[in-house]
């Protein structure tokens, strides 16, 4: 990205962007101003000379870009040669993310193509692109949904909110504790199940009175005695398990809406 030359089209304009926040960390490179509208500017002007290569583009606020107007940086910061210093080092620098990314991807777009299955490859800005042309919010869940040029041109998106699906394991498979010097100890393991329940079970509570008096649904971890941990989205209390009914049985994978 660094070498090329950014003047062509639309699309390439969002990459530009993506790359040139991303490098300068969504700062001003001159003040260190964040969260404020960020102006992408050229560090050496064109008018004097400067390049069009993406190496060439940094990051400033407003305030900073007015100011520097259409002097070279060197001029700009002649009474800081330590920023100059900095943001010129920086400026040649490629990512590191992005080098080290750019030495395996296509690597793993080949061995991805061995599968058979078909395969497209897509970047930030052009699901950057997409969400902005479909003209939906930023969640990370719609931008699944923008990755690659597959994207469809509509895009009726039919659910208020995702199902979030998380995997929790299994709990430990291990028969057998040991102690610090690797002998085992002497304790019998523990029962998966108790009462009929198991930890990660999702269950329907009905609490006829009490403090916690009401109906829940939610994941519960069990312990082995009458009272249970119940987490329904409320700060988990404790449960008896005779208020209890399974609704699904534990799976290994927590299922919850987003809020
Ligand atoms: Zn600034």
């Amino acid at each position: 990205m660094s070498g090329i030359e950014y003047q062509q089209g639309e699309l390439l304009g969002y990459e530009v962007r993506e790359y040139v926040l991303q490098k300068w960390g969504r700062k001003c490179i001159y003040c260190g101003a964040e969260d404020l509208p960020l102006e992408v500017e050229h560090i050496h002007p064109k008018s004097q000379g400067g390049s069009n290569r993406v190496s060439n583009l940094a990051l400033a606020c407003h305030t900073c870009n007015q100011a520097k107007g259409n002097r070279d940086i060197r001029e700009f910061l002649s009474g800081k040669p330590t920023v100059l210093n900095r943001i010129l080092k920086q400026a040649k620098a490629p990512l590191k993310d992005a080098a080290a990314v750019n030495a395996t991807r296509w690597k793993l777009y080949q061995q991805l193509k061995e599968t058979g299955l078909p395969i497209e490859v897509g970047t930030g800005g052009l699901t950057k692109f997409n969400r902005t042309r479909l003209g939906l919010p930023k969640t990370h869940w719609l931008d699944a949904a923008c990755v690659g040029k597959s994207t469809p041109d509509r895009l009726d998106v039919a659910v208020e909110k995702p199902l979030l699906v998380a995997a929790k394991g299994h709990g430990v498979r291990q028969r057998c504790r040991s102690d610090r010097y690797g002998f085992p100890r002497a304790v019998a393991p523990k029962a998966k199940s108790f009462q009929g329940f198991q930890t990660g079970d999702i269950v329907k509570a009905t609490i006829p009175q009490g403090k916690f008096a009401g109906n829940y649904t939610g994941r519960i971890a069990i312990r082995f005695r009458p009272s249970f941990r119940l987490n329904a989205g409320v700060k988990p209390f404790d449960v008896h398990p005779k208020y209890l009914t399974t609704v699904h049985q534990s799976d290994g994978y927590e299922y919850r809406f987003s809020k």
